[in-house]
């Protein structure tokens, strides 16, 4: 029997901000001195006072616009109650009636909602059966994006939680490195016959944690996928619980069973202020998205449109906005010349972006060594024949050790130049027509495909040197 499994996801993500959620602690993820960014509040000392951090907010807020979901008019925050040594005051301020974002879609993907939490502070056990606490994090303002029950496979799961990373990059709200623990993505997963898929009822779900790359997540959905198909099919039932992912053994292991929200005992939080968005100027939709940058989708669509890439040369810009601006300013000086364009593209993504890794060089640094009109000099020299293919990936490489360098002159210098002049190629093409008399034959008798094999020997005479359009025009007119 075939089963058809549904994935529903929820993503935490450390936002950036210069202070933490509900204190003046600073928030920095690379702090390496345990507890050194804390006070009485984010140790959660009785009696503090929480003070909101309304950058936390307009992130959320940013993220919701992005993914065209609806902003609270109104919200406010819970005390979500459990006891846990990360958590000292016995509860985390999270948000459960009124979260800032509801609805919205990214990556094809219904959203449900976004809100705002503070996170947790992070246990340690260590070799002498001690366990360590450490407060850096604790506060820090997190985000917690849950999606519908509507992916079907793992990698389209993968997929939304990279656009995600992407979004979260590209609008500076958080830097989401899953490896570092700042986008911790759970997956809820379930199986269900087709004949329940119909009728909308799902099957009992597990949920994943400790998947901490993208990897993971697709590794670990697929084998929880195949786990509960196994059960069902032994006639087992698959248990609703909350499980982990050993990476090392690659399968999921049980942790507890799941808690429901009314263990919780959710409440608003008495003291923090409950908000009315729409009184706040600066939370305004209007206000908000004019400070939102263009959108790594947006701009894949467009460069697609305007620039005729394909799925893959376009997403590889929407990943990187340096490389994208880059692009940008030297095909703006030929917008209308859609070969000079389709060079740029081509020159970019591969010979450019494979020397920028080569020599562990970052986008804007290389920018700087290759200004945009060097480069355009570089594509335009490439276009008129200048210069072979294989001339100009040395010549790239000189420009990005010479700063500065004009690329004509990089060229004559280093004799990258291919010989255009008829006079320096006539000899050598004499001599082929010479020495190839019975392909001239063919040609002439109307087989004009035969040119191609002169052109090949006239390039091989000059050690590639020539121009092979110059080399075509020549041997046509001179075979008649
Ligand atoms: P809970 O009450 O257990 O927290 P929710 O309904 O709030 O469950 O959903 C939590 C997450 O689980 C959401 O991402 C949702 O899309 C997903 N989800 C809910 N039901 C299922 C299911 N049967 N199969 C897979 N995912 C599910
Ligand atoms: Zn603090
Ligand atoms: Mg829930």
């Amino acid at each position: 029997m075939k089963f058809v499994p549904t994935i529903g996801l929820e993503i935490h993500a450390e936002l950036k901000t210069a202070s933490k959620m509900f204190c003046s602690c600073r928030n920095n993820p690379d702090e390496e001195t345990p507890n050194a960014n804390i006070c009485p509040i984010c140790l959660g000392h009785p009696g503090t006072l929480p003070i909101l951090n309304t950058q936390a907010i307009k992130h959320v807020l940013k993220i919701g616009i992005a993914v065209d979901g609806t902003l609270a008019d109104f919200t406010e925050w819970d005390r979500k109650n459990y006891f846990y040594p990360d958590i000292p005051k016995g509860y985390q301020i999270s948000q459960y009636k009124y979260p800032l974002v509801s609805g919205g879609q990214l990556a094809g993907v219904k959203i449900e909602r976004v809100h705002l939490e503070e996170d947790t502070a992070q246990s340690t056990h260590d070799t002498h059966e001690k366990s360590l606490v450490n407060f850096n994090r604790s506060g820090v303002p997190l985000m917690e994006l849950v999606t519908e029950p509507v992916i079907h496979d793992s990698a389209s799961a993968v997929r939304f939680a990279k656009e995600l990373q992407l979004l979260l990059r590209e609008l500076g709200a958080g830097e989401a490195n899953m490896e570092k623990g700042e986008m911790r993505v759970e997956a809820n997963i379930s199986v269900s016959s087709p004949e329940d898929m119909e009728a909308r009822r799902f099957g009992t779900k597990t949920e994943v944690k400790n998947l901490n790359s993208f990897r993971s997540v697709e590794r670990a959905v697929e084998f929880e996928i195949a786990r509960q198909i196994k059960l069902i099919e032994r006639g087992e039932k698959v248990v609703q619980e909350t499980r982990g992912w050993d990476d090392a053994a690659s399968e999921t292991y049980s942790q507890r069973s799941k808690e429901s929200s009314h263990d919780y005992r959710y409440f608003p939080d008495p003291d923090i202020p409950k908000l009315k968005i729409s009184l706040i100027p600066e939370f305004s939709r209007e206000a908000l998205a004019k400070e939102l940058p263009e959108l790594p989708a947006a701009r894949r669509d467009r460069f697609k449109d305007v620039f005729s890439m394909t799925d893959k040369e376009a997403a590889v810009f929407a990943e990187s906005t340096p490389l994208s601006n880059y692009f940008e300013s030297i095909v703006s000086a030929y917008t209308n010349d859609p070969k000079r364009v389709k060079l740029t593209t081509n020159y970019l993504l591969s010979d450019y972006l494979g020397l920028l890794k080569k020599e562990s060089i970052d986008a804007d640094a290389a920018s700087e060594r290759i200004s945009h009109a060097a480069f355009a000099g570089l594509v335009n020299m490439i276009a008129a024949g200048e210069i072979s293919s294989r001339g100009a990936k040395d010549l790239l490489t000189l420009m990005m050790q010479e700063k500065g360098a004009s690329p004509r002159s990089l060229a004559e210098k280093n004799n990258l130049l291919q010989k255009s002049d008829a006079s320096d190629i006539s000899p050598a093409i004499d001599k082929v027509i010479a020495d190839n008399a019975k392909v001239v034959a063919e040609y002439k008798a109307g087989k004009t495909a035969s040119i191609q094999f002169l052109i090949g020997q006239a390039m091989k005479a000059t050690k590639g040197a020539a121009n092979p359009e110059v080399v075509r025009k020549i041997l046509a007119e001179k075979l008649g």
